[in-house]
């Protein structure tokens, strides 16, 4: 059982969507295929891998440190002590040798790229949904196949003004979501104020609404935006500062009394694990976005999620960023609260399968074996096109 070849392309996803911080006008990511000499139904088994939108490709991470890494190591450090699968802790193991720690940089993309193609291979070769293999080797062996998803959007777009704004709202109501989210922190507070109010009137009530400053506050105009938009009663107020900023986010935390949510630019255990010990975050009202495929992927995220529950965190306050399917599977099989999906953007990545049905924010996945990549006709065509 041996890997036999492996690729990475880079693909764009640029679009003329801002946020409080960045454009996303050159936008672009990794992507990895990793083939294995296992043959199932006349087929090599290939995973799939990339990462979530808002970090560019990590191409010469990829090409000269961490493929090379993969493609030196000897078949037994790859595979499971069983040899009848490869093993993705061992496999982090090759990859992270003669790394130093601390200084994540982007390295955790890369990793989490691969990482992402491994699990997708783990679980093709046991013939079963990600979700599945996740509950019943590393949870309680419950699953489902069923989660909460959110629709993100709200970017700022060139001239949008409000009622452009409402229409891509709208369209992700008839999509089936009840729960949104917007951005913040891109306009002067009284010009969001008027935003949100208008997308508040849409979906009923502010549990429905989610609002992302994406790390654009210092501590003081985290403070006022959270004084003018308390009234309102929103899901979450996301990202209000830096995302390293742990003090400003407990500062906040003192005055906000509603939900707060971070962590998707957190890209290891240590940094998480900062945020539960000095982010001053709720158990019981805040929410945790670590990105798997951002910060070195499933093998780490498994490590997190046994340092939150340490720390008598419910596996239950992390929505992961990225809207990817890893993520979907993550929540599915390990009881995460449910996954971000962007309905408009970053596609074909994301998402879920094809047939998949949306009510109430609530999606229910179609049967499938691995990631579910292939049950997703534009990504799955994407990746023959990419790969062949
Ligand atoms: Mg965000």
């Amino acid at each position: 059982m041996k890997i036999i070849d492996i690729q990475e392309k880079t693909f764009s996803i640029s679009s003329d969507i801002k946020n409080a911080y960045i454009s996303f006008a050159k936008m672009d990511c990794s992507v990895v295929a990793i083939k294995t000499d296992i043959k199932i139904n006349g087929e090599n088994v290939v995973g799939y891998g990339f990462h979530s939108n808002g970090r560019y490709a990590v191409s010469e991470l990829l090409t000269k440190r961490f493929i090379p890494r993969l493609n030196e190591a000897n078949e037994k450090d790859l595979l499971n002590d069983e040899g009848n699968n490869f093993s993705p802790e061992k496999i982090s193991k090759v990859l992270m040798q003669n790394e130093k720690p601390g200084g994540h940089g982007e390295r955790s993309t890369a990793v989490g790229t691969l990482d992402m193609a491994v699990w997708d291979i783990v679980s093709k070769i046991e013939q079963v949904p990600l979700y599945e293999y996740l509950a019943k080797k590393y949870g309680n062996g419950e699953f489902t196949n069923k989660i909460f998803v959110y629709a993100a959007g709200g970017y700022y777009y060139p001239g949008k003004d409000i009622p452009l704004l409402l229409d891509e709202m709208k369209g992700y109501l008839d999509l089936g979501f009840t729960t949104v989210k917007m951005k913040i922190g891109g306009a002067p507070l009284k010009d969001d104020l008027k935003r949100i109010e208008s997308v508040l009137k849409l979906v009923g009530d502010g549990k429905n609404l989610c609002v992302d400053a994406n790390g654009r506050f210092d501590l003081k105009t985290a403070i006022e935006y959270g004084a003018a938009i308390e009234p309102y009663n929103l899901k979450w107020y996301e990202e209000a500062g830096d995302p390293l900023d742990y003090e400003l986010n407990s500062e906040l935390s003192k005055t906000y009394k509603n939900g707060l949510a971070t962590g998707e630019n957190l890209f290891s255990i240590q940094d998480s694990r900062n945020l539960i010990r000095y982010g001053g975050m709720r158990k019981d009202i805040d929410w945790l976005q670590f990105d798997c495929s951002l910060s070195y992927g499933l093998v780490e995220y498994l490590k997190t999620l046994k340092m939150m529950k340490e720390n008598n965190w419910s596996s239950t306050r992390v929505i992961p960023h990225g809207g990817h399917q890893i993520s979907c599977n993550i929540a599915a099989g390990l009881n995460l609260g449910g996954n971000e999906i962007y309905p408009s953007l970053f596609q074909p990545f994301g998402g879920f399968p094809d047939s998949s049905l949306v009510e109430n924010s609530q999606v229910t996945f179609p049967k499938f074996i691995g990631m579910g990549y292939e049950k997703k006709e534009k990504l799955n065509t994407l990746f023959k096109k990419l790969f062949n």
